[in-house]
């Protein structure tokens, strides 16, 4: 069975073709122009899939908040106008006549990782992604853990600092305001001000460039802190973690050995360990909405 994934995101559209295995046939990407808005950005999904065929169903992934049952964008920030209420499962189903399953991108992420990832031999795992917030799902007997609304695992909004930073949520102290990959480069561009991202911040970190060693160093005790926290309150068998910045093996080693440095003992079997997928993880969770595994369990 061939399935068509989609993820729709801020920056760009992925589209994929597997079968349910995750055997990858196409793999696209294209510019989403999100700031034109909800109904063009579906507008524009619906032409980019049109010009594939010979696939049963289709998959999505999407930023936002979804509602699962409804199909509908609960809500949507201001990176993409006017998606807050779209009825993107019905709408696409209705041109396509062909089933469709949509899923927020986070949850999308965790399980691609799930099934045809890093996830794949742990039975409960939770997915930290560090970008310009961070993000977060998680996987409890093999199965996505929602929450009431569907708003479960918004790590990024824990709070590590009492009266710390205002956060954009409202909230002061939360832990993206300083485990974020943001939040890395704002401190190193108060020693560096040109530093663009992650990537020129860990070239000049690998040189031995002290002060950058330093921030480095700090940030790395800010992202163990909220990790330390998940792990006491999930006994996960595993952490994932996700996000450019994560794609470094000597950044999650030394993340892994903090973390094993400040949580209990008998919390110590836990693998720390980055995601296997990449910038395929959000399509291969679309394609696994309809994968044998997922059928009959709380995707339908
Ligand atoms: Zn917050």
């Amino acid at each position: 069975m061939k399935i068509l994934g989609v993820d729709i995101g801020g920056t760009s559209i992925k589209l994929c073709i597997a079968d349910e295995f995750g055997n990858i046939e196409t793999f696209q990407e294209y510019d989403s122009e999100a700031k034109k808005g909800g109904p063009h950005l579906i507008h524009k999904v619906i032409s980019i899939i049109e010009d594939y065929s010979g696939f049963e169903a289709i998959g999505i992934s999407t930023a936002g908040q979804v509602n699962i049952q409804e199909g509908s964008i609960r809500y949507a920030n201001e990176n993409i106008p006017n998606y807050t209420g779209m009825q993107v499962k019905s709408i696409i189903e209705n041109h396509f006549n062909l089933p469709v399953r949509i899923e927020n991108d986070v949850n999308a992420a965790a399980l691609g990782e799930n099934f045809f990832g890093n996830g794949r031999n742990f039975h409960h795992f939770i997915c930290v992604t560090y970008g310009t917030g961070i993000g977060g799902a998680i996987v409890m007997n093999s199965d996505l853990y929602r929450g009431a609304n569907g708003s479960a695992a918004e790590f990024g909004h824990i709070m590590t600092h009492p009266r710390g930073k205002r956060c954009n949520c409202g909230l002061q102290g939360c832990y993206e305001m300083y485990g974020s990959t943001t939040a890395l480069v704002q401190e190193a561009r108060k020693v560096y001000p040109d530093l663009l991202d992650g990537r020129a911040i860990f070239h000049l970190y690998h040189k031995g460039n002290e002060s950058l060693q330093l921030v480095v160093h700090n940030w790395i005790e800010e992202v163990a802190l909220g990790l330390t926290s998940l792990v006491h309150t999930f006994n996960p068998e595993a952490i994932i973690l996700g996000g450019g910045v994560m794609e470094q093996d000597d950044l999650v080693t030394m993340l892994a050995n903090r973390v094993k440095d400040n949580i209990m003992e008998s919390f110590s079997n836990i693998a720390i360990i980055k995601a296997g997928l990449g910038n395929k993880a959000g399509v291969l969770g679309a394609i696994s909405l309809h994968t044998q595994k997922n059928i009959g369990r709380s995707f339908l």
